[in-house]
């Protein structure tokens, strides 16, 4: 099966909040960062560093290029039984308007598309995430790149 990361929220220290495009969520401790030796795991003990990861095509990115295979990273916390549905009303709808390539996620946008819109339910795969809806959705949600 192929996951993907669709969002990260650094929890402080080595914690981070995953959620993956099954529609499940967990809370994973990274002491791999402290144990690993590699020298491009070093910046990562730095836990002010480490907090800077980021979604990156599926996958946990520091801006160094280090990252970590979420499909490895989704079987190990499934295992760990760190993993949960996801709640329903914290499930992310993105829509955007008709023949526009920019997709909102947050209600209060004052561009939120009321009518003659797509919707879906995933991280959209192509396009852009509106600019204020990121802005609204605060630093937590600056983990969302621009899709594609
Ligand atoms: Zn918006």
């Amino acid at each position: 099966m192929m996951i993907d990361v669709l969002s990260v929220r650094p929890q402080g220290n080595f914690r981070l909040e995953i959620e993956f495009s099954d529609g499940t969520i967990g809370v994973r401790e990274f002491d791999f960062a402290v144990r690993d030796t590699g020298p491009m795991a070093e910046p990562l003990k730095d836990p002010a560093y480490f907090a800077r990861v980021f979604v990156e095509d599926g996958a946990l990115t520091w801006p160094n290029g280090y990252d970590w295979d979420p499909d490895a990273l989704y079987d190990d916390m499934s295992s760990a039984g760190l993993l949960r549905p996801i709640e329903e009303e914290r499930r992310i709808v993105y829509r955007r308007a008709h023949s526009q390539d920019t997709w909102h996620f947050v209600t209060n946008c004052s561009t939120w598309p009321s009518e003659h819109y797509d919707e879906a339910t995933q991280r959209p795969r192509s396009g852009t995430i509106c600019a204020e809806c990121l802005a609204k959705a605060g630093l937590n949600m600056a983990v969302f790149k621009r899709a594609g």
